[in-house]
């Protein structure tokens, strides 16, 4: 055998066994139609009226990716967030019906600020009509993971072999820290009888903003896969942006996570149905940010979805510019990590308890230091006998170069900049709201900071949770990296 021959056999030997004997890399996709009945309270405000109109449809969409060895699954779903109770049962569905374990399968809420509450697998949420009694979904979180589970099931079915390749682009013009250290003389009350140093949305060009509190990220990092022959079967983003609105009230919608899936899929010239193509945006770390200008005095209406047609427009033309110049590769290695991390639950003190006493004791109309320390109060009051800790999952998938972690929380920008930084792999995002919903996870410096976000009753953790966090992803990231140079050894 001579040199260049004995060469090529020893690297098709090691392609071999990094891919599990096969070397077949594969996916698939699918979406599932989660859009719930008129009727039932649409969340996502400070109250949840009954929904009167469907503006557009809400899906569960699925991604099913396959080595040879190791399966992944994606699920991104159209909703302000899936309870940890809810995502456990669909993954159990899911082990049961393809054999996928669950630390493979990662399932995210958009965060879309127009669906109806996903939580519970039994008891029936109640439809809020007055006056008759109306029949209610009964069990959405039920219907919910049968339709994620049957998503995957299908993507399956559509799996064939396929090329993947992923990339970055940048949009800043669309992200914003929504708050803001004000200047010295604001009055900067908080629910519990204090002052905060940092406010969340000061209002639109606000004299008396001194400074943003926190950075953006105007990253979008996406993976693309595509059948043998170049027909595009899925596109996943990923940028750190809450959502844009405004829709009309009362109303279910995708937000800009379901427009952006409509525009990739056109912009890539895929089809819809035969087999589908789907477009995936995950919110990544954006619980602090949104999508208004703060320091500009507002400068024009938009029409009810004018605004989130605009962002996702502009979002899919930066992804679909980037597209053009990534690489597709044949195979990649697919890797997944889990871990169950136990975090201390923050409890009331006995200050915010006397507090809470003494508002909801005053009358209702009476004047309020804070508009919403009644609701604050009735939060405090039900935190003083919950548990004292609350476990969540920690997830880190690989795609070959490409690390994705899976935070169950409204996580800080800052947060998923520091897991970009400190990762060891070539590119890293993160999708937050992912396999539970857990309230804000801001970092130890904004907790300081105080600020809605940090109110107790709205983050619930911890303020040393986000540290842990990013320790134990990094930890993961580390093993997975340690592996493959495990595998590449002949
Ligand atoms: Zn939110």
């Amino acid at each position: 055998m001579n040199r260049a021959l004995l060469t090529i056999v020893s690297m098709l030997t090691v392609a071999c066994a990094a891919s599990g004997g096969t070397g077949v890399f594969k996916a698939g996709a699918a979406a599932s139609n989660i859009t719930p009945p008129l009727d039932e309270p649409v969340v996502g405000g400070w109250n949840s009226p009954p929904a009167t109109h469907i503006h557009d449809e809400l899906y569960a969409r699925c991604l099913v990716l396959d080595d040879g060895a190791t399966r992944l699954v994606l699920v991104m779903v159209d909703s302000l967030g899936v309870s940890r109770e809810v995502l456990d049962a669909a993954k159990r569905l899911i082990h049961d019906k393809t054999g996928i374990p669950a630390a493979n399968v990662l399932i995210a809420a958009t965060h879309t600020h127009s669906s109806i509450p996903a939580r519970g697998s039994g008891a029936a949420p109640t439809a809020t009509v007055p006056g008759e009694p109306q029949p209610g979904i009964g069990n959405y979180g039920g219907f919910l993971i049968r339709r994620i589970a049957d998503g995957v099931r299908r993507a399956l079915n559509n799996l064939e072999p396929a090329r993947i390749g992923w990339g970055r682009a940048e949009e800043p013009t669309q992200v914003f820290n929504r708050r803001y250290l004000m200047k010295p003389g604001t009055p900067t009350p908080n629910p519990f009888g204090g002052v905060d140093q940092a406010v969340m949305n000061p209002g639109q060009g606000n004299p008396n903003i001194l400074k943003a509190a926190g950075p953006i990220d105007p990253e979008i990092v996406f993976l693309s896969v595509q059948s043998r022959d170049g027909r595009p079967i899925a596109l996943l983003a990923n940028y750190s942006l809450h959502y844009v609105g405004p829709g009309a009230g009362a109303v279910i919608s995708a937000d800009y996570f379901g427009v952006f899936a409509d525009r990739i899929q056109e912009m890539l010239a895929a089809d819809r149905l035969s087999p589908p193509f789907v477009g995936m945006l995950s919110n990544g770390t954006s619980g602090d940010i949104n999508n208004i200008p703060w320091l500009e005095k507002p400068q024009q209406r938009y029409k009810p979805y004018e605004k989130m047609q605009q962002v996702a427009n502009l979002v899919a033309q930066a992804v679909h510019e980037a597209h053009k110049e990534i690489t597709f590769h044949d195979w990649v290695q697919l890797d997944a990590r889990q871990t169950d991390l136990t975090l201390a639950a923050r409890k009331p003190t006995a200050e915010q308890l006397t507090w809470a006493r003494e508002v909801l004791k005053k009358p209702e109309d009476a004047p309020k230091y804070h508009t919403h320390e009644r609701t604050y109060a009735n939060r405090v009051l039900g935190l003083k006998d919950s548990s004292d800790t609350v476990g969540v999952i920690l997830q880190t998938l690989r795609v070959g170069d490409l690390a994705v972690c899976a935070i169950p929380f409204e996580v800080f920008v800052e947060i998923g900049l520091e897991l970009k930084a400190k990762s060891p792999f070539a590119q890293t995002f993160t999708i937050s709201h992912a396999n539970g919903s857990n309230g804000y996870l801001p970092t130890a410096g904004q907790h300081a900071l105080g600020g809605y976000e940090t109110w107790l009753g709205t983050s619930r953790v911890e303020f040393e949770a986000a540290d842990k966090i990013v320790a134990n992803l990094l930890a993961m990231h580390n093993e997975m990296r340690a592996g493959k140079e495990q595998a590449a050894r002949p």
